[in-house]
């Protein structure tokens, strides 16, 4: 049997692409395996979001390239954005690499394997959506549902309209027939995938045309999902009826993830984010007023080229006002082929640092504060597994998205009730309620 080693980088979507390639593998009749050294075929699902993910990446590649020149008859494939952005280019750097995709190509790699091509093959085109490839999941109770490939946004730091292509949308038929597979095979927290979750559906051609909240109220009909999540949204188009089917649907969770990027309304505009600091506090305020329970988390970026000590500061005061449940902070870093790389008023690193210090203050505090009302109350826990920094303990995750490590006997995939003790910035801690167990 044929083995592969398979390494991936970067976001959720790229995970789930990694678990299709998986999926397709082993129905090649491949094995996977843990070390790089024991395989035959040698990929790569890369990222490009920033240059650094790039030379990460590169350093990987290097030790494919000792493992080729010790068997020239290894494999070594290159998926991902990183290979879409750069194409042809793959195989003038790296001779050694066999085969490039992009991330909407990835069923073209069996046929490459299937072929009996000795030529290095790159597949790069955009085209209709990759189909239903089998999925190899991480866990066989969580499954994503990518229903969107692809961006029609403009942000003026991302590469991914470049290297996903224009927004599709995929049936909603199709869709909720996948959803059902998904819950025969067992998964019972689905987590809806794309790049801009939100805009669903506007691509679809009229009859079939169905809003995002739509989607969500028919995936909430399907037997088996317990649990909905979705990412990522975009707050141009966080609109009433999605807010709504939250408070409606009784497997959607309370958790909405609202990307803020900058607190201040003249650097979003360069970010070209097509929003206000208004518009976006706006749609807090309907989150919160309706949903008075949800989980709010968020993407920031501290230095964006032209950011001043003032942007800076109304991104702090966003923050503090918001109090999120959690952030993903990056400090930008330029990326080559993006309007931002080349703009005026590039922040030095010093001054980068200084503001991500001052940002981290502000969230964590702010996310222990708020992490304060979830204690002395039972919450429902999906188990995952062992907790990651205490093996006695059980880990999980509330509807609100928050780690939750406790004490009990509870097995991954079940649903239990957790009483909450303690709560930090990062995660909640608590005991397993006797005789919890919610019935799936
Ligand atoms: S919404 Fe903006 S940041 Fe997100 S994938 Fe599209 S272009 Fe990139």
């Amino acid at each position: 049997m044929k083995k592969f080693h398979l390494t991936t980088f970067g976001c959720q979507m790229n995970a789930h692409d990694s678990e299709r390639m998986k999926g397709m593998l082993t129905s090649l009749g491949y094995a996977e395996v843990e070390a790089r050294d024991d395989a035959d075929l040698i990929l790569f699902n890369t990222c490009s979001i920033r240059e650094n993910a790039d030379n990460r990446f590169i350093s990987h590649l290097g030790e494919a390239k000792r493992l080729k020149t010790e068997d020239p008859g290894r494999i070594v494939g290159v998926g991902g954005c990183w290979a879409q952005s750069v194409k042809e280019e793959v195989f003038r750097r790296f001779p050694f690499v066999d085969v490039a995709f992009g991330p909407g190509q990835i069923h073209r790699l069996a046929e490459f394997l299937n072929s009996d091509s000795l030529t290095a093959q790159g597949y790069f085109e955009f085209e209709e959506f990759s189909g239903d490839l089998p999925s190899h999941r991480e866990r066989q109770f969580q499954g994503w549902l990518q229903i969107s490939q692809g961006c029609n946004c403009a942000c003026s730091y991302c590469i991914v309209p470049t290297t996903r292509g224009r927004e599709e949308s995929r049936d909603p038929d199709l869709l909720i027939a996948e959803a059902e597979r998904q819950s025969a095979e067992g998964v019972i927290e689905l987590t809806l995938l794309g790049q801009n979750v939100n805009s669903y559906g506007r691509d679809l051609p009229k009859e079939t045309r169905i809003r995002f909240s739509d989607l969500l109220r028919r995936v909430d009909q399907v037997d088996g999902i317990e649990r909905i999540r979705y990412t990522s949204p975009h707050p141009k188009d966080m609109r009433e009826d999605v807010i709504e089917a939250h408070a409606e649907l009784s497997g959607l969770c309370e958790h909405i993830h609202l990307p803020l990027q900058s607190g201040s309304s003249v650097i979003l505009k360069k970010m070209r984010r097509t929003y206000t600091r208004e518009r976006y506090m706006d749609r807090v305020a309907m989150i919160r007023e309706r949903l008075p329970d949800c989980g709010i988390t968020t993407d920031i970026i501290v230095g964006f080229p032209g950011e001043s000590d003032e942007d800076f500061a109304q991104t702090l005061e966003v923050v503090e006002e918001v109090g999120y449940d959690g952030a993903f902070t990056f400090i930008y870093s330029p990326r080559r082929g993006t309007l931002a790389a080349e703009m005026d008023g590039q922040v030095s690193h010093p001054v980068k640092k200084e503001r991500m210090a001052a940002l981290l203050e502000v969230v964590q505090r702010r996310a222990k504060a708020e992490a304060q009302r979830f204690v002395g109350r039972p919450l429902e826990v999906l188990v995952e597994g062992p907790s990651r920094n205490d093996p006695t303990r059980i880990r999980g995750r509330s509807r609100q998205n928050k780690a939750v490590n406790f004490e009990g006997t509870a097995l991954p995939g079940q649903l239990v009730e957790v009483d909450i003790t303690e709560a930090t910035s990062q995660s909640l801690t608590g005991t397993e309620r006797l005789l919890s167990r919610i019935a799936v």
